[in-house]
């Protein structure tokens, strides 16, 4: 699949983008496709965006053959449209992914754990990890995270043909099945490059910090709970009230 203009740049957040066909759907809704979007489908562990397309409200998008399918509330007249990102939601879900690009880097050169898994939820991040995580490593690793978040090195992705990447060492698990057409790669100047479709910052400090919540024992190895930005700041601040809460009943 042709990159899209969400990969191209992830920092759009809007523009005007033709709609290929309208379909009702069984539950109310309409299948919208799309050549191509400032909406990014699902993939790579990133849920789908949400926004509007011709001020009709989408909820999620997911990736097609032909390019991006938008369920959006209502039907929407085949043409050119303007297609608006939820930005505030996807800038959280670029802080997250970039965050586990990060972390999941840094598990890797530095304590010799391999990321199995991630996944990227509405409240809750995490990364499986193929070996246990000590309290100690995991504060080794969240200290390594922020220091990295502290120099706000440049995170850029850059698209290479198959045989370049071929050439390259890389750590990426590898091209899917029958893959076709560029490589596109996510690099964080001096810790990580790696294979990914996803949107990402554009330096770590926008990142801001990094805070891993939990840590806990999952088939053989650890999944490990992380915030990252604005979702680290609101556990600060939920935080401090239950801390409060707690000691005016005390
Ligand atoms: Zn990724």
């Amino acid at each position: 699949m042709p990159l899209l203009s969400c990969q191209l740049d992830s920092t759009r957040r809007r523009g005007t983008f033709d709609v290929l066909s309208c379909t009702p759907r069984d539950d109310g809704l309409f299948d919208l496709l799309l050549a191509d979007s400032v909406l990014y489908p699902e993939g790579g562990g990133q849920p789908g965006d949400r926004g509007t397309v011709a001020g009709v409200a989408v909820r999620d998008t997911q990736p097609a053959p032909q390019g991006v399918r938008v369920i959006a509330e209502g039907p929407v007249d085949p043409g050119p449209h303007e297609v608006v990102v939820d930005w505030e939601r996807r800038f959280d879900h670029m802080q997250q992914h970039s965050a586990q690009h990060l972390l999941s880097a840094l598990a890797q050169d530095h304590l010799g754990l391999a990321t199995v898994g991630f996944h990227l939820g509405d409240d809750a991040t995490t990364i499986d990890l193929d070996g246990p995580l000590s309290a100690a490593q995991r504060d080794r690793l969240a200290a390594m995270a922020n220091d990295a978040i502290r120099q706000a090195r440049p995170v850029q992705a850059h698209v290479v043909s198959v045989e370049e990447y071929e050439g390259m060492a890389l750590r990426s698990r590898g091209l899917p099945e029958g893959h076709e057409g560029p490589v596109r790669l996510v690099s964080i100047e001096g810790v990580d490059v790696n294979t990914c479709g996803g949107t990402h910052v554009s330096h770590l400090g926008e990142l801001q910090l990094v805070h891993i919540a939990r840590v806990e024992r999952y088939k053989g190895g650890s999944r490990l709970h992380f915030l990252a930005g604005g979702r680290a700041l609101r556990a600060l601040d939920a935080a401090r009230d239950r801390d409060r809460a707690l000691s005016e009943r005390l």
